[in-house]
């Protein structure tokens, strides 16, 4: 009526990857996302970052809403005009309680729409290396679940037909296990059928059982959920398969580093990118620029310097809108950093000086004292260090500074990060300046971290975090290398972090 609507998405299991093509344009233009607990906080980062996310599932998160509630809020929403996800872990329409919501949505005549999803049982099937099906052994597959609604106004579950199937998935198989096993038992299945248990298929806390049904119940006392469960003929040929544990990272950086992202999964890490800040770009900007480019002199070197990736973002996007890259022909490019360098190098400019070490603005500075003074033109961010630069007045050089951006904390902490960390997820955090410090270690937010190993680029992010009680492992220098080679050093250390610590 109003343009709302609801769409049920299926987020797959596992970490992320199984998610499809069309669950993910959807999730790009959602208004509100109503996630379940089980949902990869991966998938989340789909979702644009003004999105209103809220988790409604029945673990982990805050609440603990009822079917009820869940219904009335996603009726809301739509009726206020909202497009609304509703996103569910594996397949919305197995063991997801969509009929329950559905009818909540046809009885207010709001619309909908289904995107599958990869229902767990397929990732388990894969992760043991078994099909689920098969011409001469398994014609069928059932899909039961293992626990049912307290209520008990369900119907008994048809036992006696899944254990005529060739294959039976049990769905949240743990906490009645023993029951569940007498059932199949008693309807014949066979004691020694071969079973397998998977839990937290295709994640970094992936485990695996291989056993018989009648050893199932005692098994299954050190597996939590979320697993299940397979039985059948074709589990006999399942391979125990351990995933190389892969720490998870997160980066805060503003804009996304696609080296960073690539390098770090090449060598066994997860990248969780999940800025906490947007860059705003400083007005007359570009008016700025320009002055700086008819300033400059035949007699003297010229000299523009960049202290961070986003200032060069920012300087080249005012330039570019009337200037040709080639007009900074006579200016010599100094960076502050490799990563600094590193954007102007995808702009087909490298720098002529790059500053390393882990000092930041001294660096800089130290580097600009060996060369021939002349005109400096600082380029930065709103807030960055100035006074340093002050002592290459006395080595003759004619300083001045132009201000590109500033950053802008999000007006509220990432979604994404937050149930990242409630899972406790995340084992590394990368903070590269202090202003992510900031507002990544809010109060509100401090005690998510626990655990969470610290990693700082810089002497300056350094302090910020020290100031927030943290000890980080500070990098020599604030190069990729540098980063890679620490986690490697880390990683050693790593462990997974406690679930039972989820609030
Ligand atoms: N709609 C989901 C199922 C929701 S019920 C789907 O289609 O997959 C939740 C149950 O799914 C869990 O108790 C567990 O039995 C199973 N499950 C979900 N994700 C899983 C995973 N990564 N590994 C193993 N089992 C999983």
């Amino acid at each position: 009526v109003s343009g709302g609507k609801v769409i049920f998405v299926g987020a797959g299991p596992g970490m992320g990857g199984e998610l499809t093509l069309t669950a993910k344009e959807w999730l790009e233009k959602g208004e509100v996302i109503v996630y379940d607990a089980l949902v990869s906080p991966f998938v989340l980062l789909h979702a644009q970052g003004e999105a209103e996310m809220i988790p409604m599932g029945k673990r982990g998160g805050r609440t603990n809403p009822t079917q009820e509630e869940i219904n009335e809020f996603l009726v809301k929403k739509a009726k206020a005009g909202k497009l609304v996800i509703r996103l569910k872990g594996g397949d919305p329409g197995i063991f997801g309680r969509l009929k329950e919501e559905i009818s909540a949505l046809r009885e207010e005549g709001i619309p909908y729409e289904i995107i599958p999803g990869v229902t767990a049982a397929s990732l388990c099937a894969a992760v043991l290396g078994i099909p689920l099906t098969d011409r001469d052994r398994s014609s069928s597959i059932t899909f039961l679940t293992g626990h049912r609604r307290a209520e008990g106004k369900a119907p008994e579950l048809d036992w006696e037909a899944a254990s005529r199937s060739g294959t039976i998935v049990v769905y949240m198989g743990i906490l009645e296990v023993e029951k569940n096993v007498q059932r199949l038992l008693a309807h014949g299945v066979p004691p020694t059928a071969p079973v397998a248990v998977v839990r937290w298929a295709g994640t970094p806390r992936q485990e695996l059982i291989l056993t018989q049904l009648k050893d199932l119940p005692q098994q299954a006392e050190r597996i939590h959920p979320p697993a299940l469960w397979i039985v059948g003929e074709l589990v006999r040929s399942a391979r125990i398969s351990s995933i190389p544990p892969r720490p998870i990272v997160t980066l805060f950086r503003p804009e996304r580093n696609p080296e960073w992202e690539e390098t770090l999964r090449k060598e066994g890490f997860l990248p969780f990118p999940c800025p906490l800040q947007k860059r705003v770009p400083s007005s007359g900007l570009a008016e700025k620029i320009k002055t700086v480019l008819e300033g400059i002199q035949k007699d003297r070197p010229c000299y523009l310097a960049f202290t961070s990736p986003v200032a060069v973002e920012s300087f080249v996007e005012a330039f570019a809108r009337e200037n040709d890259l080639r007009r900074l022909n006579p200016f010599i490019i100094v960076a502050m950093g490799e990563g600094t360098a590193r954007i102007w190098k995808g702009y087909g400019i490298l720098p002529e000086l790059v500053a390393e070490g882990n000092a930041g603005v001294e660096d800089l500075v130290k580097l600009l004292g060996e060369v021939p003074p002349g005109r400096l033109v600082v380029f930065q961010g709103e807030g960055g260090r100035w006074d340093p630069f002050a002592s290459l007045l006395l080595k003759g050089f004619e300083v001045e500074r132009v201000i590109t951006h500033r950053m802008e904390p999000l007006p509220s902490f990432p979604e994404p990060l937050r149930h990242a960390l409630r899972g406790r997820w995340i084992q590394v955090a990368i903070w590269t300046s202090p202003s992510q410090v900031r507002i990544g270690l809010k109060e509100e937010v401090q005690s998510l971290w626990e655990g969470v190993r610290m990693i700082a680029f810089g002497r300056e992010t350094e302090r910020a975090l020290r100031e927030h009680g943290v000890i980080p492992r500070t990098l020599p220098v604030s190069t990729l290398d540098a980063l890679i080679r620490t986690l490697q050093e880390e990683r050693i250390t790593l462990p997974l972090l406690p679930e039972e610590a989820v609030p």
